[in-house]
């Protein structure tokens, strides 16, 4: 079976100034020649219109297999519980919970349930109680629903005490991991220190690194400094069969610099070849240019 290529709608809708519509977002999505999409954002996932795009989604030909809620653990960050309503002085582990029920079930009326719920949690020592309260609470909640539950490994702690923690939270029942290769690099892992956490493994966030270029969180894959092909070759040996999530953002002045720099590159070296890239990519937009070229990198480095 192929492996299932998906990509994070943060390149889309994810900083604080990029806000594209549902059906901007699946324009470029299907343009890209994707067919799964991680609803992922910025501030907060429940902040899409769900039904809107979980229909929308079905009539283009699109299967969502994860959503990532990257602040929900901060409720200082989220401010407010689900309805809106500041937090102040309650109990803030009885409104996480609270807010948890409401959204997987939201989430399961809007017809998503069975996805791929990524929870970033704190990788810290310093945090592992409370990690550990907070994920085996989502846990819990979920049985109730058919979600998985996932946490993800964070830029933040160094190697050996974020691989302390993990091992921890994913010695627990019913907690899954989703590895994110960029988070990886920047947490100076070992690029296949994922092996032991393969049986728990249900979502990659593939996404290169390299300190040479300034992008936002990461860069396409190919232009990582990471053996990409060497990493997920390992995980499909493994047995991985979960979805390979693209998840390149950046800010767009960034990411604008850089192909700026390699059109220049390019027309130095090979004139010619400059000419008809040029050419081949003339009105795309630049998250889709990026995104249509880590695509075809994804499918040739899988195919193999
Ligand atoms: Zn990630």
């Amino acid at each position: 079976m192929a492996p299932t290529l998906s990509l994070s709608s943060v390149l889309y809708a994810g900083y604080p100034d990029i806000h594209l519509s549902v059906d901007e977002l699946l324009r470029h999505v299907v343009a890209a020649g994707f067919r799964n999409i991680e609803v992922s954002a910025w501030n907060q996932v429940e902040d899409w219109p769900l039904n809107e795009l979980v229909e929308k989604c079905k009539v283009a030909g699109i299967s969502i297999p994860s959503v990532h809620c990257t602040h929900h653990y901060d409720l200082d960050m989220v401010g407010r519980d689900y309805h809106q309503k500041p937090i102040g002085s309650r109990d803030r582990e009885k409104v996480f919970r609270e807010f948890h029920e409401e959204f997987y079930k939201d989430f399961e009326e809007a017809g998503l349930g069975g996805v791929i719920v990524v929870e970033h949690l704190p990788t810290s020592e310093k945090q592992l109680d409370l990690a550990l309260r907070w994920l085996s609470a989502l846990r819990d909640i979920n049985q109730k629903h058919s979600f998985v539950i996932v946490t993800e490994n964070m830029p933040g702690p160094k190697r050996e005490e974020q691989l302390r923690v993990l091992r921890s939270l994913l010695a627990e029942e019913g907690i899954y991991y989703c590895h994110d290769i960029n988070h990886a690099a920047l947490a100076g892992f070992d690029p296949f220190d994922f092996v032991e956490f393969l049986p728990k493994l249900r979502n990659v966030h593939v996404v290169g690194n390299n300190p040479l270029i300034r992008f936002g969180d990461g860069v396409p894959p190919a232009l990582g400094v990471v053996p990409m092909e060497g990493v997920l070759r390992k995980m499909i040996e493994g047995g991985y069969a979960g979805p390979f999530t693209l998840e390149i953002y950046g800010f767009e002045r960034e990411l604008a610099a850089v192909l700026r720099m390699s059109e220049a590159a390019l027309t130095a070296v090979a004139p010619k070849r400059a000419r008809q890239v040029c050419a081949a990519s003339a009105g795309l937009d630049w998250r889709d240019v990026m995104v249509i070229y880590s695509r075809k990198y994804l499918e040739r480095t899988l195919r193999k």
